[in-house]
Order: structure tokens, then C-alpha cells, then sequence
């Protein structure tokens, strides 16, 4: 096992890779920007080393940096944790080329799925439901016109390197494929520093529904349930379930089996989650997050499992600590994401925070770094805390975050609290009737 290890994040992932990491024994080495010198990541962990300016891009994602801070501080291992360079297949070869082990898959794995591209490609080949759409990207506009006709308006035009939402336009009809695909081009070759898109059909009424899953690299696969993620605003995830309340165990148990075949064909190592949209009954993969994601523990409090630990220890080459027939399901658990917000209007609020006092409890975590007096930078993601809350039963969830909710005091800056509260509340929402447009309609409702 590791004796200490480099963790390349910030926030609440790093608090959260930092506390497995002590549970394990395990020293940890935190990097900063020189705006998160006060931040509790940074406090908590053994050693921690400055490595930039605030601008992400000459700290949490300047590599260099990162590397020196490793071998200066005599880690063995580094978590990307979420976001930075946690999908970075460069920087897991770079990592693995200086002898540290990168706490994730192979960077050829990384690649592999990437590009959404090559990664509807061989999940197809895998087994694995995938959107109709193009075969591979699509470059002239008649072939497009063809190909959209063929699989019938609305369609949706996406980046093969797009992530965090961007790099996608809706089509209704001809008259604006020709537009959309010039736009995505523009914005993905500007974010993404590649324009290749691709077109799917465009479900109207899917269910976002993820697969987690853990390998280790001895040829153990798991899956450990579903997700359902698709409470979203702009593509982006605001409040997340486990289990989905539009699936049954039978059609979890199918589905999760069919994920487990095709990630044990793939010969990938670590965590990994598979994302579908699901609809009238049937699943379509969109696509594999080849990382820990920010929902995670939602699938740790249904099954006991620590996924941060399982991830340390397959990357120290040891065998999954439970198999298939181990992992039990119990219960439902919910995560909302806490942002430093306008709850309505999503203007970011970042500042300094005033009171500050966590809900507590039975079935009640809170994944947060920050703290009374705190200053939030503005420089970084605007999520500030996950409030994960468990029950025996979706109504008992649902109370207890209710109460868990109202409990929450974070003083001196707005954040997203308020809008959880009104949304829980929503007849949608306890029925579990939900898509992935219902938050934008409401939200839109709220406006006018
Ligand atoms: P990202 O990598 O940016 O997260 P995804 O491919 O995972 O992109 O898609 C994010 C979200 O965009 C999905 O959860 C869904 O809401 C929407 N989306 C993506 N593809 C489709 C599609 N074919 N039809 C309808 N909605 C889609």
C-alpha cells in the first residue's frame, strides 16, 4: 500500500480523498494556488505544497508544478480527484512516466473514452445500448442533412471532446442544422482546443440514469447500482438519487450486469461511471466518465462501500475488497449540490461566509471545505458543500432531507439551499416524476 499520497484538487474532493487516505493510514500531500492558502483541504492534509497563481490553469492544472510537488514531497501515488486534470490522459502517462502510480484507469483508457466518439464505438461493440446517431464525426453539411433526416428531427449535434455540458446544439429542423453545427464547432475548438462533433437523435423525454463501477487489475469487475441524475440545469447536475425511481431492482440488476460484462471486455481498472439516457424503457449510453464523480456518495451510502478507499487500494494492485453477490443495496440516498449562488438566478456569490453550522443526524453527511470566516475564491467551481442524506425508504430520504435542509446555516453569501427546499417540495419531485427538462420548466415557471 501507498505510504503517502499527492492529492491534485481542491474543495470538498480533496477533503474527501484526504479523509480516506488517514482512514487508510495513508500521509497525505495537499497542492494549493496561492488563493486556497486558507482553505480546509490545505489545513487538514500532512504536508501541502503552493503550486500557482490562482488561475486554474498555472496551479490545479499546471503539471510541472504538480509533478515537482510530488517528487519534492516523496509521494507515491496521485488522485485527480473531479474536474482539473482527473481526465487528462497526458497527464496520467506523465505521472506514470516520473514512477508515481495515478490513482485512476491507464491513460489509454482515458483516451479511449475521451473522445465520445470512439467511446459510443466500442461500448456499442461491448453490448451496450448506445443513441442512434452518425457513425464517427460528421464534417460536410449534406451528409449531415442526410444522416439527420435519416434518424429523424430533433437531433442533437455534440463534441466529441465536450464535457461539463458545453459543446452541444439542439436541431429542430433543416433550416438550423447548418448553424448548429458551425456553432459547436466554434465552441468546442475554443474550449476543448478540438472541433470534431458528431449528431445523435435527440430524446425529448429521457431519464439521465449512470452505472458506477469499480475494477481492479486482476480482472474483478462490480457494478455498484445506478444514479439518477437527471434533475439538471444547462447540462448540469443539480441534485442526484440512488436508486433511479424509474427503475425496478429486475431492470437494475439487467442493466447493471450488462455494464459489468462490457467493463470487464474493455480491461479497464478503477472507477468509472457509465451515463445512458433512458427512455420509454431502454437505455442509451451517452457516455463514460473514466473518474470519480461528484455523486458518489450517494452509491457509497445505498451500499457501504467507501469508493475512494476501493480506488487507493486497486491502484496499489490489491483485488476489489467484496465481490458481485457482496454488494447489497439498502435503502435510498439523495445528494443536493450546494453551490455559492443566487438560488434562482445562478448569479455566483463567492465572499466571505458568516455562520456557519452543518445539519447533523442519522443518514446525514455533508461533504464540505469550507467553514465560518472562510473567504470563497472566486476563481474556481462554484459548488461549496454536497448534502447526502440517507433513509430506509425514498419518503424517509425525503423528510430527512427536508429537515436536514431547513437545518443548514450558511451565513454571509447566497447559495442554491433555498431552491432545494422549493424543489423537494414540488408534487414532480416526491412522486419521482421527473426528466431531464422538468428543472429548466420549473425554474422557468419560478420566473415568470
Ligand atoms: P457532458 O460530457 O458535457 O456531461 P453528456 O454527453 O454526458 O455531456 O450529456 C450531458 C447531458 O446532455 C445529458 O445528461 C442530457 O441531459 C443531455 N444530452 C446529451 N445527449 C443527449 C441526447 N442525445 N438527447 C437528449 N439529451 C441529451
Amino acid at each position: 500500500m501507498f505510504d503517502k499520497v499527492l492529492i491534485a484538487n481542491r474543495g470538498e474532493i480533496a477533503l474527501r480523498i484526504h479523509r480516506a487516505c488517514q482512514e487508510m493510514g495513508i500521509s497525505t500531500v495537499a497542492v494549493h494556488s496561492t488563493a486556497d492558502e486558507d482553505a480546509m483541504h490545505v489545513r487538514l492534509a500532512d504536508e501541502s505544497v503552493c503550486i500557482g497563481p490562482p488561475a486554474s490553469k498555472d496551479s490545479y492544472l499546471n503539471i510541472p508544478s504538480i509533478i515537482a510537488a510530488a517528487e519534492i514531497t516523496g509521494a507515491d501515488a496521485i488522485h485527480p480527484g473531479y474536474g482539473f486534470l482527473s481526465e487528462n490522459d497526458k497527464f496520467a502517462q506523465i505521472v506514470a512516466e516520473h514512477k508515481f502510480e495515478f490513482i485512476g484507469p491507464t491513460a489509454a483508457h482515458i483516451r479511449l473514452m475521451g473522445d465520445k466518439i470512439s467511446a459510443k464505438e466500442v461500448v456499442k461493440k461491448l453490448g451496450i445500448p448506445v443513441v442512434p446517431g452518425s457513425d464517427g464525426e460528421v464534417d460536410d453539411i449534406g451528409e449531415a442533412e442526410k444522416i439527420a433526416k435519416r434518424i429523424g428531427y430533433p437531433v442533437i449535434v455534440k463534441a466529441a471532446s465536450g464535457g461539463g455540458g458545453r459543446g452541444m446544439q439542439v436541431v429542430h429542423d433543416q433550416s438550423e442544422l447548418e448553424n448548429a453545427i458551425k456553432a459547436c464547432k466554434k465552441e468546442s475548438g475554443a474550449a476543448f482546443g478540438d472541433d470534431t462533433v458528431y449528431l445523435e437523435k435527440y430524446l425529448t423525454l429521457p431519464r439521465h440514469i449512470e452505472f458506477q463501477v469499480i475494477a481492479d487489475k486482476h480482472g474483478n469487475v462490480c457494478h455498484l447500482g445506478e444514479r439518477d441524475c437527471s434533475l439538471q440545469r444547462r447540462h448540469q447536475k443539480i441534485l442526484e438519487e440512488a436508486p433511479s425511481p424509474a427503475l425496478n431492482s429486475d431492470e437494475q440488476s439487467r442493466m447493471g450486469e450488462v455494464v459489468r460484462k462490457a467493463i470487464q471486455g474493455l480491461g479497464y481498472v478503477g472507477v468509472g461511471t457509465i451515463e445512458f439516457l433512458y427512455e420509454n424503457g431502454e437505455f442509451y449510453f451517452i457516455e463514460m466518465n473514466t473518474r470519480l464523480q461528484v455523486e458518489h456518495p450517494i452509491t457509497e451510502m445505498i451500499t457501504g462501500i467507501d469508493l475512494v478507499r476501493e480506488q487507493i487500494r486497486v491502484a496499489a494492485g490489491l483485488t476489489l475488497s467484496f465481490n458481485q453477490e457482496d454488494v447489497k443495496f439498502s435503502g435510498h440516498a439523495i445528494e443536493c449540490r450546494i453551490n455559492a449562488e443566487d438560488p434562482f438566478t445562478f448569479v455566483p456569490s463567492p465572499g466571505k461566509i458568516g455562520d456557519y453550522h452543518t445539519p447533523g443526524g442519522l443518514g446525514v453527511r455533508v461533504d464540505s471545505g469550507i467553514y465560518s470566516g472562510y473567504t470563497i475564491p472566486p476563481y474556481y467551481d462554484s459548488m461549496i458543500a454536497k448534502l447526502i442524506v440517507h433513509g430506509k425508504t425514498r419518503n424517509e430520504c425525503l423528510m430527512r432531507l427536508r429537515r436536514a435542509l431547513n437545518e443548514f446555516v450558511i451565513d454571509g453569501i447566497k447559495t442554491t439551499i433555498p431552491l432545494h427546499q422549493s424543489l423537494i417540495r414540488e408534487t414532480d419531485f416526491i412522486n419521482g416524476a421527473y426528466d431531464i427538462h422538468w428543472l429548466e420548466n420549473y425554474l422557468k415557471n419560478l420566473a415568470e
